[in-house]
């Protein structure tokens, strides 16, 4: 037999299993938004995701369905697991990554450790939350934010007045999330992954540095992290996975406050841009990890080759020509850099690929992968 997987999305995650996927003979295919995705490697077929008959369509003969984002709608979701179709994540474990305020009732009720929050649905509420909060507070959008749109610092009840005016529209939330602004010292990354049959396992705990909300770079491991913030973070990672029935790779993003404690900011259900190093990093990546467990087989091992690993993401790209144009001179410089073109047109801000680095010394890494993106930017 031959496995196969369909994936809906065609960003550059879906591009990113397909390597793994053609490793292990596992046939993939990619229902893309359009033509020309980053996943274009793959079988892609272009089609809308929030269409059930186009996903059915696409979801017929793989044995089972993943995702490069968490927007597919529950109604589509559910025609194919009623369908007979494996979903991996499910739907029910999708639902709390969908909605920021659904996760953080979630990470509550099972009592994990999330930054104080409540729903807001106007300036009363808002400034109700700031009097408590010391007149500092963090507003999000429940839905469709990623990197770093749809959160807002907010000083005054009025912060939020835009977002507050849009409430209630079709199918917008009818509330806003709103947390304390949190100190942290630093933020953290786990990505564990979990089989339908109940396997996890776990990659290095890792710290990522966050510019305008967008992951800029990641080192594996993060440095010094203890035993017990190590295993706390795993625990966290570890009673997600098992409560809320994750399936695939899920990612924990965290903070480690300035007295040393760990808060859950956000979760993914796929693969994260805070486990990229595990490409060149891990003898397992999150790629083929993720692969292995939504086909329910054993899962990989997942320690590092290197002491260290170095992830820097190239942000925006060349202002003038492609990444390609820039290879040779890059290559030359660095032969040690594992480049990773994710076939995107440059635009500002946009991750259109990402560098890694290992080895012993993290200086060293951290100095190449870092010059490595450089060639990339200007
Ligand atoms: P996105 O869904 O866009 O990834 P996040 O909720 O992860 O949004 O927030 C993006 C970034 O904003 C975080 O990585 C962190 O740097 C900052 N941030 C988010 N929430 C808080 C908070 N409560 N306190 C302090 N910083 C925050």
């Amino acid at each position: 037999m031959t496995y196969r997987i369909g994936v809906i999305g065609g960003g550059q995650l879906a591009r990113m299993m397909v390597p793994p996927a053609v490793h292990l003979g596992i046939e993939i295919s990619v229902l893309a938004e359009a033509e020309g995705s980053s996943a274009r490697l793959a079988a892609t077929q272009v089609g809308d995701y929030h269409d059930a008959e186009t996903v059915l369509r696409f979801a017929k003969d793989v044995h089972a369905v993943t995702f490069d984002h968490e927007h597919v709608p529950q109604d589509v979701l559910r025609a194919l697991v009623d369908a007979g179709v494996e979903v991996h994540p499910s739907p029910e474990a999708l639902f709390v990554a969908q909605d920021k305020i659904v996760m953080r009732e979630r990470l509550t009720a099972l009592g994990l450790p999330v930054p104080a929050w409540a729903t807001v649905r106007g300036r009363d509420d808002l400034a109700a939350f700031l009097a408590e909060h010391g007149g500092r507070a963090v507003v999000k959008t429940p839905r469709g934010g990623y990197d770093g749109k749809g959160v807002r610092v907010v000083r005054s009840a009025d912060g939020a007045d835009d977002w507050f005016a849009a409430l209630g529209a079709a199918g917008a939330s009818d509330a806003l999330l709103v947390e304390e602004l949190v100190e942290f010292r630093r933020e953290l990354a786990q990505l564990v992954a979990r089989r339908p049959s109940g396997e996890i396992a776990a990659w290095p705990l890792v710290e990522t540095v966050q510019r305008d909300g967008v992951c800029a770079e990641v080192t594996a491991p993060a440095p010094d992290a203890d035993d017990a913030l190590s295993d706390e973070a795993r625990r966290i990672a570890t009673v997600v996975a098992e409560q809320v029935g994750v399936t695939g790779v899920l990612a924990v993003e965290l903070f480690e406050t300035t007295d040393g404690r760990l808060l859950v900011n956000e979760l993914a259900m796929r693969p994260h841009n805070t486990g990229h190093w595990s490409i060149d990093g891990a003898v397992t990546s999150q790629f083929e990890q993720h692969l292995r467990a939504v086909l329910d087989l054993p899962l990989g091992d997942t320690s590092p080759h290197r002491a260290w690993s170095v992830m820097v993401n190239v942000l925006g790209g060349p202002a003038q020509g492609t990444m390609a144009d820039r290879l040779p001179a890059l290559m030359a410089d660095q032969p040690g850099a594992k480049v990773h073109d994710y076939g995107k047109d440059p635009r500002p801000g946009r991750k259109v690929g990402h560098v890694t680095t290992t080895g012993p010394d993290l200086e060293d890494a951290r100095g190449r992968a870092r010059a490595a993106v450089r060639f990339f930017e200007d």
